[in-house]
């Protein structure tokens, strides 16, 4: 059977964080980390989702989850401030809040209360505008294997894990044994609650329409109304439209709405799309309790990092040093 220090489990956006965090730190240098993924048995979310980081929203000391939107944007920030300096793996953008005319007065002052009292125009909209990052996820991936890949003494296993019991971890190909275990698995994490005798929340899908090869004469731009945005990524000449849905309905309910709300933003800004040229695109997300991730020991060398729902994009750039620094 073969040794390891580490067994990380996954291969999205979390996992690839924990390997970039590792390889900035001297102690995990000459750690020999084996790997887990396994892409056709559980697509990764990462890949399958809007990405858009919203900032300017949220403040800090109302709750546990409004600090950590707070600290985890500006760990996302710190990160692209320092490494995205051609725009390698995100580009600014606008996020405009549309003022709905027809709001009750409390839902007008709700508004306000978030998004404050200056209201902008977007194509005939009164909207509050906020800044927010559009990620292009492929991109961001490979340029954190790219980082982490020749500092880390790493082996990747295609392979699918099933179980481990202490320090021995089988997948459906082979046996291993790991000092530590890290799952940063997702919305399958639900799927080893009963073993890690932890409870690790439920999968929720998540779909949204794309049109490829759009030329719209506008700038990137994120327009957001009630659950639903509409995302323009100029230099990809992409349009995006997505948001929350029925939980646990996977195609007919999300995409009902989704082409009837669709058809609102398209009379708010005029646009000429066909719904039936889109893709439809969906992703599992893992929802927690409180919509608050897992980032933490769960047995005596089993770590859990996930549950990241909503915003994968940000809580484990903020979320990364403290898990590293539990296994340190
Ligand atoms: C429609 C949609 C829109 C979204 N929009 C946004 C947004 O605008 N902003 C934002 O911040 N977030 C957004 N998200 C959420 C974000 O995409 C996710 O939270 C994030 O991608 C989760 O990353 P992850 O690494 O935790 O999980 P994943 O990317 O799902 O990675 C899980 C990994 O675990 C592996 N795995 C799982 N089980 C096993 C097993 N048994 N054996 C081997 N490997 C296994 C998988 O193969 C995969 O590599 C959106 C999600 C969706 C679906």
């Amino acid at each position: 059977m073969k040794n390891f220090d580490i067994i990380l489990v996954g291969d999205g956006l979390a996992a690839r964080l924990l390997l970039y965090e590792m390889s900035q730190r001297q102690s995990f240098l000459d750690k020999k980390i084996l790997q887990i993924s396994s892409p056709i048995n559980f697509p990764e979310c990462s890949t399958r989702t809007t990405s858009v980081v919203s900032g300017g929203v949220h403040e800090k000391g109302i709750s546990k989850l409004g600090d950590l939107l707070v600290d985890s944007y500006n760990s996302f920030t710190s990160f692209v401030k320092e490494y995205n300096d051609l725009e390698m793996f995100c580009e600014k953008s606008p996020q405009y809040y549309v003022f709905d005319e027809d709001m009750t007065e409390h839902k007008k002052e709700m508004f306000h209360k978030r998004f404050g009292h200056e209201l902008d125009d977007f194509h005939h909209c009164k909207v509050a505008s906020k800044e927010s990052y559009l990620v292009f996820p492929e991109k961001l991936l490979s340029f954190l294997k790219d980082l982490y890949g020749t500092r880390l003494n790493l082996t990747h296993a295609r392979e699918t894990y099933l179980e481990h019991r202490e320090s021995t971890l089988s997948t459906d190909m082979s046996t291993y044994n790991g000092d530590k275990i890290i799952l940063a698995t997702g919305a399958y994490s639900s799927f080893f609650e009963s073993t890690l005798d932890t409870k690790l929340g439920k999968a929720v899908s998540g779909s949204y329409l794309k049109w490829d090869n759009i030329s719209l004469d506008i700038d990137n731009f994120v327009l957001s109304k009630g659950h639903f945005n509409l995302i323009h990524r100029k230099s990809k000449r992409e349009l995006l439209f997505g948001g929350t849905s029925f939980e646990g309905h996977i195609h007919a309910h999300n995409l009902r709405e989704l082409k009837s709300e669709f058809s609102l933003f398209k009379d708010l800004i005029n646009f000429d799309l066909d719904v039936s040229n889109a893709n439809i695109i969906t992703g599992l997300r893992h929802k927690c309790s409180k919509r608050l991730p897992v980032c933490k020991k769960t047995n005596a060398n089993t770590y859990v990092f996930s549950g990241f729902y909503k915003n994968g994009f940000s809580f484990p750039f903020y979320l990364k040093k403290i898990l590293i620094d539990l296994l340190d």
